[in-house]
């Protein structure tokens, strides 16, 4: 199947949508209606059907959404069906946290190479996984990978995105606070938790 082009609000929705028919799949249900969907997963239901219509008419009124089929969609869409494997840098708290989590494997995902730059934790091994020094973070395209994770300072990031691109990534996602220049066939997303944070007061009522 062809889908059109998907605006990138849409995108960044489907993920959600995949957790929740993931999750109902799980427990043996078949088939979902849009609002129940969205009721689960507190979105809106006319939003859900605007968005599923994007990759074709699947639903069945009176019946809803057969999950099978839509987490196939969504898994095809976001390009989640063939695996994929990603480079770590920074090995510190958040790397090491990051290594820990076991959540990115339901989505295909693999930190199949670390680095760092401290002579103390390059050649030791953090969840099986080898910390390699690095000035080895070369030629990623050799051993299948295509994403880099940046956890390290801000004042490194940009040197290291640069590796990542030249070792052959074209996606970056990035949680050092600062904003990082790659060329345009490069997709960046970078993750801060305190940006989120700061805009939780403006919604929470004074007391
Ligand atoms: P940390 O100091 O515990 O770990 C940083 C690691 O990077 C260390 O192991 C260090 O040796 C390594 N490192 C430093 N320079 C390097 C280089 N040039 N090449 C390879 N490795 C190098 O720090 P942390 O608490 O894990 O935070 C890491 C980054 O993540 C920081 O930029 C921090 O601001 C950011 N962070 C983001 C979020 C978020 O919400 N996005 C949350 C926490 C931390």
């Amino acid at each position: 199947m062809r889908y059109h082009r998907i605006p990138d609000e849409t995108v960044r929705r489907l993920p959600v949508y995949l957790r929740g028919a993931i999750h109902l799949s799980r427990q043996g249900v078949e088939n979902v209606s849009s609002s129940e969907l969205a009721t689960m997963l507190g979105v809106n239901a006319w939003q859900i059907r605007k968005d599923f219509s994007y990759f074709g008419d699947f639903g069945t009124p009176g019946v809803g959404y057969e999950l099978k089929i839509l987490i196939k969609h969504i898994n095809k869409i976001l390009r989640l069906n063939t695996g994929h494997k990603a480079a770590l840098v920074g090995v510190g708290n958040l790397g090491s946290a990051l290594l820990s989590f076991p959540g990115f494997a339901a989505y295909g995902f693999d930190i199949a190479a670390t680095f760092d730059i401290d002579k103390r934790k390059v050649g030791r091994r953090k969840n099986s996984i080898l910390i390699e020094d690095v000035s080895r973070l070369r030629n990623l395209r050799r051993r299948g990978i295509y994403l880099g994770i940046i956890a390290v300072p801000a004042k490194a990031s940009q040197e290291i995105a640069e590796m990542l691109v030249k070792a052959g990534v074209r996606g970056i996602l990035n949680f050092s606070p600062r904003y990082i220049a790659v060329p345009k066939r490069v997709k960046v997303i970078t993750i801060d938790i305190a940006m989120d944070l700061a805009r939780l007061p403006y919604y929470m009522p004074s007391s």
